[in-house]
């Protein structure tokens, strides 16, 4: 009998009752012990939630606090020395510490580096091991998620992130291989999978998603080592869990590690199947990844059941392609999709549901092929409905040109041209564009909406916060200003919300990093834009100062990155729908006097596919969706683009293909290492590396920030250099925005001085 399983399941909660749980804990209005009991309840729900949707073996362990990545560095003790002292006296305080940064009367301790998960918008925190690490079993967290889930009575099997990948999304100290200590760490890993064979596991999952990219020598002998250390150990039997792609040309090396199962996504890459079962030891067995665990539709049962037919009596378990972090809980919450959409899609508990059908539809259950040609008609309604087409959009895209994608007059010339129009300072100040967003803007926000509060009002409301904001830009000292996004949500979601083609969820929630959560839109049709989308507010912040405002657009490319994105079409002509849909706002922004216009592509290396060979078809796409959205524009009108949490090294063509007049980037958590690749590659445009991290309370000094700057400057031109925070605002508040951003200006003019 073929068993369905998972590979593990969102946190959050269906309606982010940890984000809750971990918000009131950090303002210390609730203990340790409440924090606890919400998670704790959370994993016995979602459990349930898997069992009472047929699911047969639950995954543990795959529950965290923050993130499973940083469970892992501390479980294995890779804690870096300066943190070392919260740690001992209060472990909690100091895993906090080592996600969020500390700043108290004792502490001014940095937040571990961050960045995506492959190409997902989860974010991890990135280990940050010694040159000397040593490793170590620490806490029971591991043991005790076993015995939880035992103790209601299920069939549980522990998820560990694999040694290699663990080092591999590390780094070290001192810039060395995280490879070399592969012998040092072993031992640990084994200690855990004895221990979990000691309380009775019989399986363990241990999650290899780098077996999915480009591997090198040295990665293959790290993947033989290990495995081979784990068999030669008295542990459970291991299912080897790869996703996010085909196994490629590493299928040989995993078909030789000793393992007793393997993990394959064949939603990513269905094309693998046939490959594997021919590599992959008859006597071993497989799980088959056959529904998708990135997007929100019904699966392709039909599709499905034929893999599976196909991989016969050699599978063990049916599951999803990856964990389900990366979808929202329960399309049942959704009361609001229109049909046909609604009835296309499946959320996390649909896609377990969807399991169980398959592996009954299997073994010859006449009810459950019933319901699979049942859903199956639900799917093929929502895939033919005609309000997924539009005339005009289709035929506007067959126009297109290669010089619409493209600023015709060089750089050089625009760069001389904006400046006489501009003339800013040296070394200019700005920020990303949100600025805090207090619960009173959240609420008139969520009040118009819901009819409470009416348009004249809420405009007002808008008004006065624009107005309030470009009072505190304006005597902070800042260059560009920005009217500062209140009438935001999140930046994706505003335009989806005012672009044809997008639906919205109530509850369609999943983890950003930490507590922090996105609702991405759902894009299922074609895209157009019916009517400005942020001209109104722009021009009116224009209207209110004398200092430049800068016009503030979603990219074409993040924004299907972060939307639940159709799939049946190319991804890139979708992309191509948005992008034509911002060229037309940006020409009204123009248009409205507006001479900056920023538009965000924070999403843009994310895209990028996890092999090599398949780089230059998206790049070549994403680069011409982006010039799309901007090359319309008069040379005295100057492109910004915002970019957060991208390595730039193998991208900087591309990123320098775009042709913004100036880009701003993260650098301060890495301190300023990613602008090695601007230098290097001789970038000729504006840049604005960011001088301070807004993703944690810490508030910087001018003399760090000056020192940053410092650094920058040694491998910039003074003439291209941008002074800014290295994301948007509105996740801070006002009292130490105003001093970073106080800062963040001091050192800039002190360094005026010097120029
Ligand atoms: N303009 C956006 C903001 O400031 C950019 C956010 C981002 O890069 N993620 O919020
Ligand atoms: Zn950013």
């Amino acid at each position: 009998m073929i068993q369905v399983t998972h590979l593990g399941f969102p946190r959050i909660g269906a309606r982010r009752e940890l984000k809750q749980a971990l918000e009131s804990f950090w303002k210390g209005q609730t203990t340790s012990t409440d924090l606890h009991a919400t998670a704790r309840e959370l994993r016995a729900r979602h459990w349930q939630l898997a069992r009472n949707a047929g699911v047969d073996v639950v995954p543990c362990n795959d529950f965290s606090l923050y993130d499973h990545v940083l469970d892992t560095a501390v479980l294995f003790d890779a804690i870096p020395p300066s943190h070392r002292d919260v740690f001992e006296p209060d472990p909690l305080a100091g895993y906090f510490a080592l996600a969020r940064g500390l700043q108290d009367d004792q502490h001014d301790l940095h937040a571990l580096e961050m960045t995506k998960w492959f190409d997902s918008n989860y974010h991890y925190l990135v280990p940050k091991f010694q040159v000397d690490q040593t490793f170590r079993l620490r806490g029971d967290k591991p043991l005790a998620e076993l015995r939880e889930a035992r103790a209601l009575g299920l069939e549980a099997r522990p998820v560990l992130l694999g040694p290699v990948s663990f080092l591999k999304l590390g780094k070290r100290e001192d810039g060395g291989c995280p490879l070399e200590l592969l012998d040092a760490l072993l031992p640990a890993y084994v200690h855990l999978l004895e221990q979990w064979k000691a309380e009775g596991a019989s399986w363990v999952q241990i999650d290899e998603p780098c077996l999915v990219l480009d591997l090198g020598d040295a990665d293959r002998d790290a993947y033989r080592r290990a495995f081979a250390a784990l068999a030669a150990a008295d542990i459970p039997q291991i299912l080897l869990a790869t996703y996010f792609g085909d196994l490629g040309d590493n299928l040989e090396l995993v078909a030789a590690l000793p393992v007793d199962a393997l993990h394959i996504d064949l939603a990513r890459a269905p094309q693998q199947l046939s490959r594997v079962l021919e590599a992959w030891p008859a006597e071993q067995s497989l799980s088959l990844g056959v529904v998708d665990g990135r997007n929100v539709w019904r699966t392709d049962l039909d599709a499905a059941l034929a893999l599976v037919h196909t991989a016969g009596s050699r599978v063990r378990w049916l599951a999803p392609s990856c964990s389900l972090l990366h979808v929202p809980i329960d399309l049942e919450l959704e009361r609001k999709l229109p049909q046909p959409l609604r009835g296309g899609m499946a959320f996390a508990r649909q896609k377990l549901e969807e399991l169980r059908l398959l592996a009954d539809a299997h073994a010859g259950d006449a009810a459950a092929a019933a319901a699979v040609a049942s859903a199956q008609a639900a799917r093929t309604a929502h895939r033919n409905a005609p309000e997924l087409g539009n005339a005009t959009v289709r035929a506007r895209l067959a126009g297109l040109l290669p010089a619409m994608s493209q600023r015709t007059t060089p750089y050089p010339q625009r760069a001389r041209l904006q400046h006489e129009r501009l003339a800013l300072p040296p070394l200019p100040t700005t920020t990303i564009g949100s600025f805090p967003q207090l619960s009173l803007v959240r609420k008139a926000r969520a009040d118009h909406k819901a009819g409470k509060l009416d348009d004249a009002g809420y405009r007002m409301f808008l008004e006065r916060e624009i107005d309030n904001c470009l009072r505190e830009q304006e005597a902070i000292g800042l260059d560009v200003l920005v009217h500062g996004e209140f009438e935001r949500n999140d930046m994706v979601e505003y335009f989806g919300e005012q672009l044809d083609g997008f639906a919205f969820t109530s509850h369609g929630w999943v983890q950003s990093y930490g507590s922090r959560c996105v609702k991405p839109p759902v894009l299922y049709g074609d895209v157009s834009r019916p009517r400005a989308m942020t001209v109104e507010w722009t021009r009116y912040a224009q209207s209110r100062t004398q200092y430049p405002v800068k016009g503030m657009l979603t990219g074409p490319v993040t924004i299907l990155q972060w939307s639940f994105v159709r799939d049946d079409q190319p991804r890139a002509d979708t992309c191509r729908q948005i992008a034509l849909a911002l060229r037309d706002e940006v020409l009204e922004l123009e248009a409205a006097g507006i001479a900056i216009i920023q538009i965000d592509e924070p999403a843009l290396r994310e895209g990028l596919p996890l092999r090599r060979e398949d780089w230059p078809r998206y790049l070549a796409w994403a680069v011409e969706a982006f010039g799309l959205a901007a090359g319309a524009v008069a040379d005295t009108t100057q492109i910004h683009t915002h970019m957060c949490y991208a390595e730039f090294n193998d991208i900087i063509d591309a990123v320098a293909a775009l042709d913004a007049d100036v880009i701003s980037i993260e650098t301060s958590r890495s301190r300023m290492e990613l602008l090695d690749a601007f230098a290097r590659f001789r970038y000729p445009n504006g840049i604005g590396p960011g001088v301070y991290d807004i993703h944690a309370p810490r508030v910087p000094s001018p003399t760090e920030i000056g020192e940053l700057l410092g650094k920058a400057l040694q491998v910039i031109p003074a003439a291209q250099l941008w002074v800014n925070p290295d994301c948007g605002l509105k996740t801070r508040g006002w009292p130490e925005v105003r001093k970073a951003l106080s800062a963040m200006v001091q050192a800039t003019r002190e360094l005026r001085l010097g120029l």
